[in-house]
Formats: structure tokens, sequence, C-alpha cells
């Protein structure tokens, strides 16, 4: 039976409506240990001290694996075999992500990944029941066209996809669950100002979804969590060191990655079904403001800090995206109507 995911497993789905249930219980860290330093270490005159030993005490269970290694022939062999079999899975398993060409360790398939999304979509769906609106009305309905749009970009004809647009205005989130299943509360559709902004925001989430980060936040679990447990068996230290390793590889810089990722192959896809790439700057822009105004804060920006750095790296793309838009049938058009738009000096808010 394949492991439940909890809503955490998607980093953008943040509500008050389903719990949370994934904790490393496994790795809670210890009480600290408050006896005080010099009781431990007893100051003793020369004279007084006996022949000298070494003191392993910080380093726990080392020395016993260490003697163990040095004694028994079967247990190096056993460590070889281990590491020679994680070696192989690690290999078989390293693969480029689409578009951006990164390489990254993902033992999880697309339909596994699928699969387990499915169960999540059903909770999500049972959740909000009566505050998804119905196809027919004109928020779904943009969100399915922008939708329609962006799908042959991104490539994922294949996928059943759904849009739930939940009528919730104070809720400023969108995500997508791998299989296309589409959910945007109502409250992102102001500060999206239109279709650009919206295709920023779903290119953004289908990215995800095209770079398969879910597998790959699972994936890590199957080298993370044995090294941290190896790592507090051996030192016999304070699962600290193992709640920081967790933290680092699923807080910080790999979301931070990914997350940068999405924007790349976010901005690409909008401007490859004809949206201006423009449009994600100014999105990240709308989204600051309104959470440096606070009383609006976007819960999609606890896990998408709009972060200046960020906006500066879209900035950089954006020529690239230009090209892929001109590159696209809708090239011809729109790259007259941009030249003529700035030849004149008129804004995107102007005239246009
Ligand atoms: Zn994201």
């Amino acid at each position: 039976m394949p492991p439940q995911l909890s809503p955490s497993s998607f980093s953008h789905f943040r509500s008050s409506k389903i719990t949370t249930t994934a904790q490393f219980t496994l790795l809670r860290p210890r009480a600290p240990n408050h006896r005080p330093l010099l009781a431990r270490t007893p100051v003793r005159l020369a004279s007084q001290r006996g022949p000298r030993r070494t003191q392993y005490n910080r380093f726990g269970n080392a020395q016993t694996i260490y003697s163990v290694w040095k004694t028994s022939p079967n247990f190096r062999y056993g460590v070889g075999a281990v590491s020679l079999s994680i070696g192989g899975i690690y290999y078989y398993n390293f693969e480029q992500v689409p578009i951006s060409g990164r390489w990254r360790f993902n033992c999880i398939s697309p339909a596994r990944e699928e699969a387990m999304a499915k169960s999540q979509y059903q909770g999500i769906t049972q959740a909000y029941g009566r505050e998804i609106l119905p196809p027919s009305h004109p928020d779904s309905k943009m969100v399915n066209k922008v939708l329609q749009r962006l799908i042959p970009a991104a490539g994922l004809e294949g996928q059943n996809w759904e849009v739930k647009v939940i009528d919730d205005p104070e809720e400023m989130n969108a995500f997508v669950l791998p299989g296309g299943k589409v959910f945007v509360f109502s409250g992102i559709l102001s500060i999206c100002a239109g279709e650009d902004g919206l295709a920023a925001v779903l290119g953004h989430e289908i990215a995800h979804n095209v770079a398969h980060h879910t597998g790959e936040k699972l994936s890590q679990m199957f080298y993370l969590i044995p090294l941290a447990l190896l790592l507090t068996l051996t030192f016999d230290i304070s699962g600290q060191l193992s709640q920081f390793l967790l933290g680092i590889a699923f807080e910080r810089p790999g979301s931070r990655e990914m997350e940068s990722e999405a924007d790349y192959i976010g901005l690409l896809m909008m401007a490859k079904a004809c949206y201006d790439p423009n449009a994600a700057v100014r999105l990240w822009e709308r989204m600051a403001q309104a959470d440096a105004e606070q009383h609006t804060t976007p819960q999609l920006l606890s896990s998408h800090p709009a972060s200046k750095n960020r906006m500066t790296v879209i900035q950089e793309w954006l020529p690239e995206a230009q090209q892929k838009r001109a590159e696209s049938p809708c090239g011809d058009t729109t790259g007259y109507m941009d030249d003529f738009r700035s030849a004149f000096g008129h804004g995107d808010d102007g005239f246009w």
C-alpha cells in the first residue's frame, strides 16, 4: 500500500481545512542534558591521573562500529554490498529534469506520483464540497480557458485535467496536483489581474508537475532519513543534526531550487502559450505589495516568497521567454504589438 500523502507533501497547499499528519517523530530531538560541564570533567592534578586513555564519549557507538569493522570481514562485505546497492539504485534513478536540464535523483515514477495524489484530490474535493464553483461559473471558465492554452505548451495533453475553483475570496492560493488536478481559490484571481497573471500562476504550478518535484521530494527521503539515522546512531548525538539535515533538504536549498526551476519552466510555458511573460514579474510585485500591506497576505507567499532576488532572476529570463513567444504561432502579432507599444511609449495598462 503506497504511503498516504499529507497536504504538506505538496508544498503549495496551505489550508486550515485539511490537517497535516506528516511528522518525523522518529527523529524528535532528545531532551537537552542539563548536567553542568564541570560535573562531567572533574579537574585532577597530574599526579592523580592514571594512564592516558582515549575518550570516545562524544562519538557514542562509533568505536563499537569501528571495532566490528576491523574484526569482522562479513560486516565489511555487508557494508560493501549495501553501499553498492544504494549506489546502483541512485545511478539507475538519476535523471534530467525536462526543460531546465538539471540532474537529480528521482525514484518515484510519474504513475506512482499520480496514484499517490489521488487520495489527496478526493480529500480536498470533499473538504470544500459546495464551495467549489460549477464549471459554468465565469471564474471556472476563465481558469479553464487559460489552462487549455497552457496544456499543449506543457506537453501534458495526456493527463485527465480537471479544474476546481473554490469560492473563497480571502484565500489567495492555487496548486496543481500530479495527474492534472487544478485547484484555484477565487481570492487569487483578483491579484492575478487578468489572464496573463493567471497564466503566470498556473504556469508555475503546472511547471512543478512537468518537473515532477513531488516525486523528487519524496525520493529525497530514501537517502536523507537513513543518512540522518546513521549519523545519529554512529555518533550518538542528539537528533538535532538529523532535524537540521532534513530542514536543509526539504525547506531551504531544495525547495528554493525547485521554486526557481518552476519559475523558469512556467515562464517559458506561458510565453509559448502566447501570454505576456512580463506579467509574471508584475504578478510577484503585486504579491509583495499585498504582503507589505499585511491585511491581505497571499497564502501562496507562504511557500513562494516574492523576494527582490526572485523578481530580478525572472527579469533576466524575460528575453529568452520573449524569444520563445516569438517562435510560437502567435509570435508575429504579439511581437508587432510589443514593438508598437514600446515605440509609442504605451505601457500594458495604458492605451492598449
Ligand atoms: Zn512553487
